[in-house]
């Protein structure tokens, strides 16, 4: 397997593991969350208009996010392979990849689903110390996760894509159970 999605509450160890994941496959690990910030950084006008939503724990508005994804998903890295790290996000996103995906003749080949409890992933985000990791905004990141994201383990349930992980362990444990579901 060498399309991933990895799913998951934000702390559930997408970001971790998709890192270590697309190293061991040698893939390109593709993060949103990452490309805002450094547009954020670097104040591009994408980062100009991101910053309210990223700094507020909101989604984005797809507009802002689809291109990139296009644009990303097209460069001859990503053509032997991928981890997409907090995209999709909601429906729309997950219908336009699948458009996208079929229009690039690609297939996704597995959703992660990173399954952790919100006790957990409220400690690991406190304890991250990043900028969108304040109390009140983790609160609301994970509404926003329940209301707008979690929709979609249905959906790639339905499809036969997902495969559920107890990230409630050990970085190491998590990312042996990965690398051998993406070898079988
Ligand atoms: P992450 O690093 O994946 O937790 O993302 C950090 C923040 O970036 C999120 O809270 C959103 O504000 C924004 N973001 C990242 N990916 C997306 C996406 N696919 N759609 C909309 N907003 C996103």
């Amino acid at each position: 397997m060498t399309k991933l999605i990895f799913l998951g509450p934000p702390g559930a160890g997408k970001g971790t593991q998709g890192q270590v994941l697309a190293e061991f496959v040698n893939i390109p690990h593709i993060s949103t969350g990452d490309i805002l910030r450094s547009a954020i950084a670097k104040q591009t006008p994408l980062g100009i208009k991101a910053k309210n939503y990223v700094d507020n724990g909101n989604l984005v508005p797809d507009e802002l996010i689809l291109d990139l994804i296009e644009e990303r998903l097209t460069q001859s890295d990503a053509q032997k392979g991928w981890i997409l790290d907090g995209f999709p996000r909601n429906v729309a996103q997950a219908d336009f990849l699948s458009s996208l995906l079929d229009k690039l003749n690609q297939n996704c080949d597995g959703v992660i689903n990173l399954d952790v409890t919100d006790e957990i992933v409220t400690k690991r985000l406190l304890s991250r110390g990043r900028e969108d990791d304040s109390e009140l905004t983790i609160k609301n990141r994970l509404v926003v996760y329940r209301q707008q994201t979690a929709p979609l383990i249905d959906y790639y349930e339905q499809v036969k894509l997902l495969r559920n992980i107890n990230g409630n362990r050990k970085p190491l444990e998590v990312s042996q159970e990965i690398k051998a579901i993406v070898k079988s």
